[in-house]
């Protein structure tokens, strides 16, 4: 599947399901096992797990590449769909039953409904009996007539499977607990279990980091990758993230898909950066770029308790990395976002001073969006603004700074001493008039400082939006 390299080359993957949105748990899993790769100048491997074809939609494999590319997880090698390798799925079934690691199983669902309600009836764990399972000495019934057998991979009886997750640390499963998995169904089709254990042997994965949903899988794929002498993989269950009320997080809590929280207006930098601190540490630490995660990421530092999603702090950090975005990629994303709402930036004062003007003044994209969108459009301040702060004595200062500002030099500085000029002459102190001001310019009793606003804003629109309160 890839050029040879050197046998300690540390491989990981992510392989979600392209069943809905990529979601945060999903991105976390992706992050963790592209960080690792990184920290150790390794490969992280991207594959779609899209064999469950009643459930796997082309949208959602489009979805999930497009929230990784959005949080710039690149891969190394792939993406490899499943579908795309059932040959190979087929070739390795085919191997393991002509060496007797596999065999058919012709027990129709209704013999195997039975099977299970005796066992309950007796008070055992409903389980595969083993009755098409070769043994020394063991004759098999004949096979019946018309019907097509599953494949079951024939597990070790006795002895226990165990591992060290990095996670949870040792796990140990009695054989007795696990029976002959199907590797097969009936029509051929290999099954889940089947699949991720030739993919992680093929794609040589040393380390898979996944959700702990997959935590009982992991037994039997290990036992899989025995049989075919492949090696085995570490393993690292990532507990689950729980919404801020102690539930599975879920989209009760809000946005759980990544492609969400770009709409919201967060930066992916600061997803990243939550999503780095949601179940690992260093430290203290909590602001960080992924350049620093990715030479501080170990698996050592994994916590094994469930994380918990706190939205206040993904807003804090948003909020500081909007303060620390360049003004031309923050003004890149506000066009788009005018554009959405109908409104064309391109006429009107330039987008980069007015993201700039607001940076540190909001959480998210879209409230950096809505405070520009007061540049762009034809505005009318609300009338109870208008009736509140534009009183006859408001209306003649403003007459008497207009005036100054038809001649002045455009600049802060000009504009700041034009506007006492006015507080001298009408003998009113600045909220008096910087409130009706920015009511009149603006629509909004407060914004940033006025003199700021007065110079993006320029001239003809600042006199213009003066003239219909005149
Ligand atoms: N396809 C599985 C999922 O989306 C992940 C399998 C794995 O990581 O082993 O949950």
């Amino acid at each position: 599947m890839s050029n040879p390299a050197s046998s300690n080359e540390i491989r990981t993957r992510f392989a979600p399901s392209p069943t809905g949105f990529l979601h945060i748990g999903g991105a976390r899993t992706a992050l963790f096992s592209w960080a690792y790769a990184r920290r150790h100048g390794g490969k992280f491997i991207l594959r779609i797990e899209d064999t469950d074809v009643a459930r796997s939609t082309p949208e959602a494999v489009q979805a999930i590449l497009d929230g990784m590319r959005w949080l710039d997880l690149a891969h190394d090698e792939g993406p490899f769909y499943q579908m795309g390798r059932m040959e190979r799925y087929k070739e390795v079934i085919r191997q393991m039953i002509d060496s007797g690691k596999a065999y058919h199983c012709y027990a129709s669902p209704e013999e195997l409904d039975a099977m299970r309600e005796a066992q309950r009836e007796r008070g055992e764990k409903p389980r595969y009996d083993g009755r098409w399972r070769p043994e020394r000495g063991k004759t098999l019934p004949p096979p019946p007539e018309g019907i097509k057998p599953v494949v079951r991979f024939r597990n070790p009886t006795d002895g226990a499977v165990a591992w060290d997750d990095v996670v949870k640390g040792r796990i140990e499963i009695a054989n007795a607990e696990l029976d002959d998995l199907i590797i097969a169904r009936a029509d051929g089709t290999p099954t889940y279990n089947f699949c991720v254990v030739v993919d992680d042997w093929d794609m040589r994965i040393t380390h898979v980091l996944r959700g702990d949903d997959h935590v009982n899988n992991t037994p039997r794929q290990i036992n899989i990758l025995r049989a075919l002498e492949a090696p085995v993989p570490r393993y690292g269950h990532l507990s689950m993230i729980l919404g801020p009320d102690g539930q599975k997080l879920s989209k009760r809590h809000g946005a759980v898909s990544v492609m969400q929280y770009h709409e919201d207006g967060y930066l992916s930098e600061a997803v990243l950066n939550y999503l780095a601190r949601l179940g690992w540490s260093h430290g203290d630490d909590e602001i960080f770029d992924m350049r620093q995660f990715c030479e501080w990421f170990d698996l050592d530092h994994i916590t094994p308790s469930a994380a918990q999603f706190n939205n206040e702090k993904l807003v804090w950090l948003n909020q500081h990395y909007l303060k620390l975005a360049d003004n031309g990629r923050l003004a890149a994303d506000a066009s788009e976002r005018l554009a959405q709402r109908g409104v064309d930036p391109e006429q009107g004062p330039s987008l980069e001073a007015v993201v700039g003007l607001y940076k540190e003044r909001v959480a998210t994209l879209n409230e950096l969006a809505d405070a520009a969108e007061a540049f762009y459009i034809d505005l009318h301040p609300a009338p109870e603004l208008i009736a509140l702060h534009l009183t006859d004595a408001a209306r003649a200062a403003l007459a008497d700074l207009r005036k100054r500002l038809a001649t002045v030099e455009w600049n802060k500085a000009a504009l700041s001493a034009a506007l006492k000029e006015t507080l001298a002459a009408t003998g009113l102190k600045m909220p008096q008039v910087a409130i009706p001001l920015r009511v009149a310019v603006l629509g909004q009793p407060q914004t940033p400082s006025i003199d700021a606003v007065l110079d993006v804003m320029g001239r003809d629109l600042v006199i213009a939006r003066l003239d219909r309160h005149l």
